[in-house]
């Protein structure tokens, strides 16, 4: 059901001087920038081999990400697997009762499908599914 890792999600103070660590210093390509309005939130994207990593800067801080940065600072906040069809491997992980926070998929970034299951139910770490 689940493909790969899409891609690693972190959460940056700002992408400006993120992207100098993670494209310049890394040599990572980036793929993508937007903002994400609904989240209030810019992301960044970069290209791994298959996968990508993403990196979150808060639009206010009081969105998600913004509170993230006040309680743990930066770092990982999420990982995103890859599914085929995001309403079955949701409908799936419910009646296994994996703890969700989006009880349909939504539309995330890039124009993707997306819904995220509770850190609670997996050892802390916030899971993103994504059908591309
Ligand atoms: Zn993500």
């Amino acid at each position: 059901m689940i493909g790969k890792i899409n891609h690693l999600g972190i959460a940056v103070q700002s992408l400006t001087q993120s992207e100098g660590l993670w494209g310049s210093v890394l040599g990572l390509v980036k793929v993508g920038e937007e903002e994400v309005a609904e989240q209030k939130v810019r992301v960044a994207m970069f290209k791994v081999g298959e996968s990508k990593v993403e990196l979150l800067e808060p639009t206010t801080p009081d969105s998600a990400i913004g509170k993230f940065l006040d309680k743990r600072g930066e770092g990982i906040h999420h990982i995103c697997f890859q599914v085929d069809n995001i309403k079955k491997a949701l409908e799936e992980m419910k009646a296994k009762g994996a703890p969700v926070i989006d009880q349909e998929p939504r539309i995330g970034a890039g124009g993707h499908k997306v819904a995220f299951l509770h850190p609670k139910g997996f050892n802390g770490v916030l899971i993103e599914l994504l059908e591309e």
